[in-house]
């Protein structure tokens, strides 16, 4: 097989659930290679790409955007944003409302430009360059990341002359901050992927996931104002933090997550030792009991 026929092997399976596919430009980039590209309000096609578009959000884009907009979560998802469930993991997103009486015109979008350009949510950020390792499986989650562009026919941005290495053009959109905001959820959303569609999320579970990941407020209300903190142990210096900062708070949601989905403890978050030992005892009444029960059938 042609080094070119891998690569397109590669990225046909990395993007095989998305329907990027017939869009993307089969060609890998790495860090160091370039490309022309620059959008700006004399291309003729401004602002024309910010409709119809499906923006997942993830919970830094809505840190962000409410903070940038001037209010809360609620309002914020209230005015902005539509619950979803992804297809593959069965787990809960937000997605941008798009205007559906306006054309499926992005709330966000004048006839200046993006009027909340640098807060941006990341899909409309790093584009043109998509990055595989956000799209792959799961069990790809430590291999090497790769880039590829993103062309889009009607996009005329191609056609400008300014070039970009991938690395310069990562820097300019703040990629890595990003990117290690995101790290946190988008392990979340792999690791519930790698345990298949028989493990679907019960209702309230996913109710949780969902709060978690979108509402900084009322998780906050969740961990001070509910028994969380008689259930987790959680270093008083990370407890003054997650009170003031929404940011401390996602990442510590997301160990949260892991911890209750998963099973993972970190040292920033463990279970109580005795709820610890309630919860043992209560799987192995039920497993005793279940015995029983075929044992006593089984005569
Ligand atoms: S289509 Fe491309 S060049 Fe045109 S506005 Fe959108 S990103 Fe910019
Ligand atoms: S958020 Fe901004 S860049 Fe993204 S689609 Fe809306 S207007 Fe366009």
């Amino acid at each position: 097989m042609t080094h070119s026929k891998t690569i397109k092997k590669e990225i046909d399976k990395a993007l095989s659930t998305d329907r990027l596919a017939n869009i993307i430009d089969p060609v890998r980039l790495e860090k160091n290679d370039k490309f022309q590209f620059r959008c700006h309000p004399d291309v003729p096609c401004f602002t024309r790409c910010c409709r119809n578009m499906n923006i997942i959000l993830t919970p830094y884009d809505i840190i962000r955007l409410k903070r940038r907009l001037g209010m809360n979560s609620d309002m914020f998802l209230r005015l902005y944003a539509v619950p979803e469930i992804l297809v593959k993991t069965g787990v809960p997103v937000a997605r941008l409302k798009m205007l559906e009486k306006e054309g499926g015109k992005c709330p966000f979008v004048t006839q200046n430009g993006c009027q909340v350009y640098s807060d941006r949510p990341v899909c409309c950020r790093y584009y043109p360059i998509g990055m595989a390792s956000l799209i792959q499986q799961e069990e790809d989650i430590n291999k090497e990341e790769f880039f590829f562009l993103i062309k889009e026919p009607h996009c005329k941005g191609f056609l400008e002359k300014t070039e970009w290495t991938v690395n310069e053009w990562r820097g300019d959109q703040e990629a890595d901050l990003y990117d290690s905001m995101n790290r946190g959820w988008f392990e979340l959303l792999l690791r519930k992927r790698s345990f298949g569609d028989e493990t679907e999320m019960p209702e309230k579970a996913r109710a949780l996931f969902y709060m978690i990941t979108t509402n900084m407020e009322r998780f906050r209300d969740f961990v001070f104002g509910s028994r969380f903190l008689d259930t987790y142990i959680v270093p008083e210096e990370r407890l003054k933090k997650i009170l003031e900062d929404d940011v401390e708070l996602m990442q510590f949601g997301f160990d949260y997550l892991k911890n209750a989905i998963f099973g993972t403890e970190t040292q920033e978050l463990s279970i109580k030792k005795e709820i610890l030992d309630k919860k043992v005892e209560e799987i192995l009444r039920k497993r005793r009991h279940k015995t029983g029960l075929k044992g006593a059938l089984k005569k």
